[in-house]
């Protein structure tokens, strides 16, 4: 099996002389590579395996060397090559190399993150298995509308350029997609599709598989060790047409790639929230960049600062689609003003009122609420007690199945006391507010002939209770759906006729610049998964701000009136995309991460030029998690050159400093604050 799938394209180098030095890179924090002693030729981009303290670690060779500063006497040599070339393109090796600068990240950590689990293990670069495919193609390309052709005249291939497609819900931005692709397929080329949870909307592969009868595979955190590595060496050797994935396939090897397509760029998820905080966005704009290629980032609702490059800066090209494909029209929204209304388990009366008309009709309503679990509150009425986790001072969220009490940040359990601990009451204990599971068992008891499914991050740990359960929406046996925001994405209920929005105020009374934006988001995406060619959908949202000036103006007038607003208040400011930001984060079981913050803050006013604001340190908005406390500096610059050149600096001393017991991080571009 193993010389089937020879690599074709991996040709072996000459051995040109012996005794040569190389620069190695290993994971870990490590701002620069190691020098050892090699005996056989190798390029940058190949793995090799290194002595490393008293360990064997698999290696990246960094650069090829003519001298070393290491002494003779304390020079090892590598063990072993374990790729006959390089495991990256040029493009590919390039681009590593800008995200290592860019985030401020040890190359090692790019590497590692970039590569399958089994390359970074030192396992052999080939398949296991050959590729296989189906293809029973029977999509046809869809008429298109004139907005659709207009979409797809402006994109040219085999030059770069970012075009934002902006496209109201059911207007067919996957259509242009596909007809692009079948345009980068026709030249020879490879398409790269990143897509917001893969794992979540097998639909995509279909749709894909469906139209294009060639090779597509997918890349994303739900494979298997195995399954990953095989679509990444299919990747590279051009057999796999198609790649469709999650954040990490930004970084597939693809040889002759022709097009990158991101589907609903906005997503949170394309920004990494740990290690190395890239955002796939960006890294594909740069890939694009690179390799000399179109990218298109679509969405119903783009992020502001892709509708400020392409409205203001001009960076982008715009390419707007207003109209719903076919005869359905868009959603009507309500608000329901939820002050002094008596609420069943969170629920207004306008709204059960309007959900049980809307069911006698034959049709479908989803709830959605962000909250998992029963009650996000278990309190004492007698004295006030309230169960919080030990390790993060948080409340404990209560959840009936299992029964137990949930830390959602640290995932500590708890039994579900039957007596209050400070006062010793056994009548008082009550749960309070309301959670997806409480609001499931209270639509049951409401609605008992209907038949209700939920869909939360709590279904997913039982191998096929999701798919199980998005099929019963899917096919309209389940009248009524329950979930968080899972359901916001990508799926597609045909019966769906009313979408109820059970708390609109997180959003509305959050601290962070970037809440609105996001409300308005999901707003905007759940209303589009209502309504039927037949039938107007409904969106009914509950709030205590039913008279907040934007998010009328969202309702009246849309996405791109609020974005505009929002961008105005922002330049005020000036908050991304009007200036630049990067948080430091640390995290330490005592007052070292702020002390760590403390000096980092004072190298970075070093270096103080009128373009740097440093913000903090101040505690996150978590202060403590799993018996870590967290501290937060955010540095903020009108000049991108000015606030990456301090960042270098301060950066480089940083790794310097002995801090023991201290967890920190850089988060460029940071997405939360
Ligand atoms: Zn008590
Ligand atoms: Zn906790």
């Amino acid at each position: 099996m193993d010389n089937s799938v020879e690599n074709s394209h991996l040709v072996p180098v000459p051995v040109l002389h012996e005794g040569g030095l190389v620069r190695v890179v290993v994971p870990g924090p490590f701002l620069e590579g190691f020098d050892y002693r090699i005996d056989q030729a190798v390029l940058p981009g190949q793995r090799v395996c290194v002595p490393f303290g008293r360990r064997q670690v698999v290696g990246v060779v960094e650069a090829v060397l003519g001298k070393t500063r290491v002494p003779d006497d304390q020079l090892k040599s590598v063990t072993e090559v374990l790729d006959p070339a390089p495991l990256f393109s040029d493009k590919l090796w390039t681009l590593l190399g800008w995200m290592a600068e860019y985030y401020h990240h040890p190359l090692g950590e790019c590497l590692h993150t970039a590569m399958p689990g089994a390359l970074c293990a030192g396992k052999p670069f080939q398949a296991s298995s050959e590729l296989k495919y189906k293809s029973t193609v029977h999509g046809q390309p869809h008429l298109l509308t004139e907005e659709q052709q207009a979409a797809l005249a402006r994109v040219t291939l085999g030059q770069f350029s970012v075009y934002l497609l902006e496209g109201v819900t059911g207007s067919g931005k996957t259509e242009v997609y596909l007809q692009l692709i079948d345009r980068a397929l026709q030249a020879g080329l490879q398409a790269l599709v990143l897509v917001p949870e893969i794992a979540l909307t097998p639909q995509t592969m279909e749709r894909f598989q469906q139209r294009f009868a060639v090779p597509i595979v997918a890349l994303h955190s739900e494979l298997t060790d195995k399954q990953k590595l095989n679509n990444w060496y299919f990747a590279s050797t051009g057999e796999a047409r198609i790649i469709i994935g999650t954040r990490s396939a930004v970084f597939a090897p693809c040889q002759r790639l022709g097009i990158i397509v991101i589907d609903e760029e906005h997503d949170l998820s394309f920004k990494q929230q740990s290690g190395l905080h890239y955002s796939a966005r960006e890294v594909a704009i740069k890939r694009a960049q690179l390799e000399g290629i179109p990218i298109v980032l679509g969405s119903a609702t783009p992020s502001l600062e892709s509708r400020y490059h392409a409205m203001v800066s001009g960076k982008y090209i715009h390419l707007t689609l207003t109209q719903r494909a076919g005869v359905a029209k868009p959603p009507q929204i309500y608000v329901i003003d939820m002050r002094q209304q008596p609420l069943y388990h969170g629920l207004s009366r306008p709204l059960l009122e309007a959900c049980q008309k809307n069911l006698a009709a034959g049709g479908q309503v989803l709830f959605f609420l962000n909250r998992r679990g029963y009650a996000p509150v278990l309190m004492c009425h007698g004295c006030g007690w309230a169960a919080r986790c030990p390790h993060c001072e948080r409340y404990f969220t209560l959840h009936l199945h299992p029964l137990q009490l949930l830390c959602h940040h640290c995932l500590t359990t708890q039994t579900v006391a039957r007596q209050c601990p400070r006062c010793h009451s056994t009548e008082t204990l009550v749960d309070v507010g309301v959670g997806t599971e409480r609001l499931e068992a209270a639509l049951r008891d409401y609605f008992p002939q209907e038949t209700i499914v939920r869909i939360d991050r709590s279904v997913t740990r039982r191998k096929g209770e999701l798919s199980q359960r998005l099929s019963e929406g899917h096919s309209g046996k389940a009248s009524i759906l329950v979930g968080t925001q899972m359901l916001a994405k990508g799926h597609h209920f045909k019966g769906l006729t009313l979408v109820a929005i059970v708390d609109a105020d997180a959003g509305l009374f959050s601290s962070d610049f970037r809440a609105l934006e996001r409300l308005s988001q999901l707003i905007i995406q759940v209303a589009g998964r209502a309504g039927r060619e037949d039938r107007l959908g409904e969106v009914y949202l509950q709030t205590h701000e039913p008279t907040h000036p934007l998010l009328n103006q969202l309702i009246q007038e849309g996405y791109p009136a609020l974005a505009r607003s929002l961008l105005q208040e922002r330049a005020a400011v000036p908050w991304p995309p009007l200036s630049y930001l990067a948080l430091f984060r640390a995290a330490s079981k005592n007052h070292r991460a702020e002390a760590f913050l403390k000096q980092a803050k004072e190298l970075l006013l070093t270096l103080a030029s009128e373009n740097l604001q440093v913000l903090g340190p101040v505690p996150c908005v978590l202060a403590k998690k799993a018996g870590y406390y967290q501290w937060q500096l955010l540095v903020q610059s009108t000049q991108r050159a000015a606030l990456h050149h301090a960042l270098k600096i301060v950066v480089r001393q940083l790794y310097e400093i002995k801090s023991r017991g201290v967890r920190w991080s850089l988060d460029v571009d940071t997405q939360e604050l």
